[in-house]
């Protein structure tokens, strides 16, 4: 059906359509359907559309659209609204901080789309159908059999007055249709440059109103964002198609339409299709597995663009205000976004880091690791004080690209006496070496390794295999990071009991 539909849509050269934007302070929304999660690709059009306000002193709005009753996730309004607030994208109207353009769930304004819907009944741009859904199918299936666009045949549109007027008198339930016009209506897109389609060649005239008093989608974005006296509408490019009929409607209310930019489709980094399916899509799976949000916001604006691309220039990780500083419109590609994993654990790193530099944010990220490691070890017997998780937090800040790495087998050790039956060991020598250690009085990791040569000289036993007992003894691994490396980490009280609850 796609293949068909766009075949008709004629795309022109990208003139510099940001050019036109005009200078007033812009307003922006996103308008989810609160259908389930929030998606990589919806937090993606909500990040484009706030960083686009705040670049520019704008206004960035969050409106629930939820006319299709039907379709409604019980409680996801609140999922949707804490997922925004997680990622920082800030809503300066909308359902949760209120506004002068309210209410902002669409279920709430039914009795402005019932004046709107009067309005364009009384000019002549709609009419009512009382089509039957039995009578729909048969034209569809009839269409269907006989390989032509399935589409409404306008029936009602030359109903008479009188049978109008009975019609309505009878109780026949009715839905109201636009007009369309055969007109080829043009716009410039602010990604994707000039876009020109006849929407009457492939559907009839659609509903705006639905026999239950709910508007459509169509009819209640239109009216809305004029309402809302929405500037800039910055969605998702499967809404392209669906422009030029909004064009329409605009024009049969003689209402000035909003700028219109669509966003490319995300894909995968070898440009298959992202599957709602896929659980790494929900923003909220990100948000478990331990992705910072704003390494998820870097990462989205490094597939989708927006920025000047330094060639060479390798992953700077932006705040919130750089990126709207840096955000320009017509940087947008309109080529898909491809993800790149690879970028994302680069991101969450660089977060780590920024993190740990400042005070505040720092103590946050020590507290998370620290109920980390008490919900993973129960039972830990180690120090977890905010000065040790910190230390630890600083140099495991290279080696790692989660916090959850920290509490996986790898660096258990930190936090854990390691269980290490299996290992051979002469336990004479590790009470020499007990003694020797706790007589080392700087316990930093030169000196701790020259004193372990010395000690491994003295007591004639060969350095590599001192130090593959002494990893052993202390993480209960065969590789990892050096042994006088992790026993200064450790410290010397905690390196001193592992070692003697294994020399005991
Ligand atoms: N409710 C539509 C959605 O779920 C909004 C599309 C638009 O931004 O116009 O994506």
């Amino acid at each position: 059906m796609w293949s068909l539909v766009i075949k008709h849509v004629i795309y022109s050269p990208k003139e510099t359509a940001y050019r036109t934007i005009k200078s007033i302070a812009p307003r922006v929304r996103f308008a989810p359907s609160p259908t389930g999660y929030l998606h990589l690709g919806g937090l993606r059009t909500a990040l484009y559309n706030y960083l686009f306000a705040k670049s520019e002193n704008g206004t960035f709005i969050l409106r629930i659209e939820d006319t299709d009753q039907s379709r409604k996730v019980e409680g996801s309004v609140l999922a949707l609204i804490r997922d925004l607030e997680w990622a920082g994208v800030e809503c300066k109207e909308g359902p949760n901080v209120g506004g002068k353009y309210g209410p902002y769930v669409q279920s709430e304004r039914l009795p402005i789309y019932q004046d709107h819907i009067t309005k364009l009944l009384d000019n002549g741009s709609a009419y009512r159908c009382f089509c039957t859904e039995r009578r729909l199918n048969i034209l569809r299936r009839d269409a269907i059999k006989a390989q032509r666009v399935p589409k409404y045949d306008n029936r009602c549109r030359f109903l008479s007055d009188q049978d109008i007027k009975d019609k309505i008198k009878a109780g026949t339930p009715y839905c109201v249709r636009f007009k369309l016009t055969s007109d080829c209506m043009s716009f410039e897109d602010l990604i994707y440059g000039g876009i020109a389609y006849d929407v009457s060649l492939n559907e009839g005239d659609p509903v705006l109103m639905k026999s239950d008093g709910y508007p459509t989608y169509h009819f209640a974005n239109v009216v809305d964002d004029h309402l809302m006296k929405i500037t800039h509408v910055l969605r998702g490019v499967e809404w392209q198609i669906s422009t030029t009929k909004h064009l329409l409607i605009y024009n049969a209310f003689g209402w000035e339409p909003p700028q219109f930019g669509h966003l490319p489709l995300i894909v995968n980094s070898d440009g298959t299709k992202l599957s709602k399916r896929q659980n790494d899509v929900k923003v909220e799976e990100y948000r478990n597995k331990g992705i910072l949000p704003l390494a998820l916001v870097n990462y989205i604006t490094l597939a989708g663009g927006g920025f000047d691309h330094v060639p060479g220039e390798g992953v700077r990780l932006k705040t919130m205000d750089d990126l709207a500083d840096e955000f320009q419109i017509d940087k947008i590609s309109s080529n898909p976004s491809r993800l790149n994993p690879d970028l994302l654990e680069e991101c969450n790193r660089l977060e780590i880091k920024r993190q740990l530099k400042n005070p505040e944010l720092s103590v946050q990220l020590v507290r998370k690791l620290q109920s980390l490691i008490l919900e993973t070890y129960p039972d830990q017997k180690f120090n977890v004080t905010e000065d040790h998780v910190k230390t630890v937090l600083n140099w495991a800040v290279s080696r790692i690209s989660r916090l959850e790495e920290l509490v996986t087998n790898k660096f258990g050790f930190l936090w854990i006496l390691p269980t290490n039956e299996d290992i051979e060991l002469d336990k004479e020598l590790l009470h020499k070496l007990i003694n020797n250690l706790q007589r080392l009085e700087t316990f930093d990791e030169t000196s701790i390794k020259d004193n372990l040569k010395l000690f491994s000289k003295e007591n004639n036993v060969k350095f590599p295999e001192l130090m593959k007992m002494l990893r052993a003894v202390l993480s209960g691994l065969n590789e990892g990071p050096g042994v006088a490396e992790m026993m200064h980490l450790l410290g010397k009280d905690q390196a001193l009991t592992r070692i003697k609850s294994v020399a005991r």
